[in-house]
């Protein structure tokens, strides 16, 4: 196995975990779409037994991912809450997390209406000043949950600051990094112990795959998480790991276009006279740039805005009026989408809770995909107009 550990990351996007099949020299790895694999003597395999387990498929894909995290391993599960909720079920009932008071919808709502069943309460706070951090911690205290940029008011939480919190109390900090992707951020290089990705959003890049992915260097961290991969069967199959493969191997040159797409956009929206408030970390102005510019090498195609107009039918109607923009949810894939977070991604968030956060009914959030500048400044024109 060729080793890229050391080659830039396009190079490494391209090829690492990516060896030509020895059988036939394919340069694409092969979609193994088998659950077993047979047994000479009992016990008695090619490193293969049932693919929950291990797929080779799945494997060359996790190799890919660690690479670009410069992690040592990589775990690929069926869905990105799947490999939260792997890192959840470490813990035991009694302990305590600390994570934000903006997080995905989907993991403030499996913390709060899942896991708060089973004895594990979770602290959502104002991680934006890492010291708040300190006020929450006890002994029971087993992780630190950090989600950044975070979703969808882009506040930047500093990982190491985070990790030099966790590292003095012992304890694990996991990061989702699925805004920022491994081009824009690498979390572990910052102290964290475990980086989460929802590889439906970047990593995927098409729209067309449900996937996490979480990545680590421990040795004992990976072994509690393989054993849950396993255990609990929240595998994903060949045919997807296949297709995120080859999503990745053009993840470089997708994120410089959202990069340069979204600042772009970022910049017209903020002189628009409809618009109220435009949260995007790139603004000098933007409360924590100085620590985005630190940790994050671009700023990424992620916006939100508060229309001026409070009214919601209105917030509806221009969220439908769009022609390249599509109304849905998710992010991260080619196409530029447009979401209303409130009533969609968000939906699961008690209104009080949400608003506390900025998650207003006047707050639409864009995923500028990699289409001409030029057309998704007219889309928005039109459709503000
Ligand atoms: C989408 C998303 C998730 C959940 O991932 P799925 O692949 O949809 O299960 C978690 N965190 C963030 C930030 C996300 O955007």
């Amino acid at each position: 196995m060729s080793d890229f550990s050391n080659h830039k990351f396009g190079t490494r996007a391209i090829h690492a975990g990516a060896e030509p099949d020895p059988s036939t020299g394919a340069i694409m790895t092969p979609i193994f779409q088998t659950s077993t694999f047979t047994q000479e003597y009992p016990g008695k395999h090619k490193g293969y037994a049932y693919a929950r387990g291990k797929n080779p498929t799945r494997e060359a894909l996790q190799k890919n991912i660690a690479s670009l995290e410069k992690g040592k391993y990589c775990l690929c599960f069926s869905s990105g809450m799947g490999s939260i909720d792997a890192i959840i079920k470490m813990l035991r009932p009694g302990d305590e997390v600390i994570t934000g008071d903006d997080l995905y919808g989907g993991s403030y709502r499996m913390f709060t209406k899942v896991f708060a069943n089973f004895g594990i309460t979770f602290h959502f706070i104002d991680m934006t000043n890492a010291s708040n951090i300190e006020s929450y911690m006890n002994t029971n205290t087993k992780l630190i949950w950090v989600e950044t940029p975070t979703n969808p008011t882009m506040q930047i939480i500093d990982i190491a600051a985070c990790s030099k919190i966790a590292k003095a109390h012992k304890i694990m900090l996991a990061v989702d990094n699925t805004f920022a992707s491994p081009y824009l951020q690498n979390p572990l290089a910052l102290g964290a112990d475990i980086v989460m990705h929802s590889v439906t959003k970047y990593l995927g890049g098409h729209s067309d795959v449900v996937m996490g992915a979480l990545v680590m260097d421990d040795d004992k961290i990976y072994e509690q998480l393989a054993f849950i991969h396993n255990s609990c069967g929240a595998t994903p199959g060949p045919m997807d790991s296949f297709l995120v493969m080859r999503g990745i191997k053009t993840l470089h040159l997708r994120m410089e276009r959202h990069c340069f797409n979204g600042r772009k956009i970022a910049e017209f929206l903020k002189n628009h006279p409809k618009i109220e408030k435009v949260y995007w970390p790139g603004f000098p102005e933007h409360p924590n740039h100085e620590i985005a510019k630190k940790q994050m090498r671009d700023f990424g195609g992620m916006i939100s805005i508060v229309l001026k107009d409070k009214n919601v039918e209105n917030t509806f109607k221009l969220a439908s009026s769009f022609k390249v923009f599509s109304l849905a949810e998710s992010l991260g894939g080619v196409e530029s989408l447009i979401n209303h977070p409130a009533t969609m991604t968000h939906a699961s968030i008690p209104k009080a809770e949400r608003e506390k956060a900025g998650v207003v009914d006047n707050l639409l959030r864009l995923s500028v995909g990699v289409e001409d500048i030029e057309d998704l400044i007219d889309d928005l024109k039109q459709a503000l107009g």
